[in-house]
């Protein structure tokens, strides 16, 4: 049982890690984004959620709360669970205190312009969610790091489910411009937020899923 917050900037991976992770643990990933994507189709706030989620803002934090609490309600989440995209302000770190103890938080570190060239990348599987990557992207000081493609099997096609691979709509560069800018404004003090109680931890990103998420789980291993 364990209850930890991916932190990072939009692209850093953390959706990714998070699933593989989860999926080895048997604990529940919960992104905030998605619950939100699905809680368009059939909320009475699917409008104002579009809104937001298109132009890459904060969703009011009513509505992201209510639908956090209603995922963490559920019995599979007693078995533990990585939020994923929560929390982003400190009011809703404050929110979710009173929700829930959280034992560690990852704070996931990666240069901008990778950030970008992997959102650019990002492919989408529009039934299950699963994430794939196009690009082969290399950075680090002397281009040690890199991210190999993630490719489907079948171009365009989920391995999982055989959905539609996409681009979210939230995808291109303009977007991302002001996704990491209202994460620099509003969720980095988050770091020194968590930092300052304790439970923080930094992992750098230096490398595909099968570097990171054996990398991760010994960090939350840690004590
Ligand atoms: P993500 O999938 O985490 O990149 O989130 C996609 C979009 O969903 C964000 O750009 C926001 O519009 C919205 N969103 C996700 N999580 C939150 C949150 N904790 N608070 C407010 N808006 C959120």
């Amino acid at each position: 049982m364990m209850k930890v917050i991916f932190l990072g900037p939009p692209g850093c991976g953390k959706g990714t890690y998070a699933s593989r992770i989860c999926e080895k643990n048997d604990w529940v990933h919960i992104s905030t984004g998605d619950l939100l994507r699905s809680a368009r189709e059939d909320s009475e706030h699917g409008e104002t959620i579009k809104k937001y989620q298109d132009t890459g803002g904060l969703v009011p934090d009513e509505i992201v709360l209510a639908v956090l609490k209603k995922r963490l309600e559920r019995p599979d989440a007693e078995k533990g669970f990585i939020l994923d995209g929560f929390p982003r302000t400190i009011p809703q770190a404050d929110a979710l205190e009173s929700m829930s103890k959280i034992e560690k938080v990852i704070n996931l570190r990666i240069p901008d312009h990778v950030i970008v060239e992997k959102i650019l990348a990002r492919r989408t599987c529009e039934e299950c969610g699963n994430i794939y990557n196009i690009a082969d992207i290399k950075f680090g000081p002397n281009d040690e790091y890199r991210m190999p493609p993630i490719s489907p099997e079948t171009e365009g096609k989920c391995d999982k489910c055989g959905g539609s691979l996409v681009s979210r709509s939230d995808e291109n560069r303009e977007i991302i411009e002001n996704r990491l800018n209202v994460y620099r404004e509003q969720t980095e003090p988050l770091i020194k937020h968590y930092r300052d109680k304790g439970i923080l931890k930094d992992v750098d990103v230096t490398g595909p899923p099968a570097i990171m998420v054996p990398k991760i789980l010994g960090v939350i291993g840690e004590d």
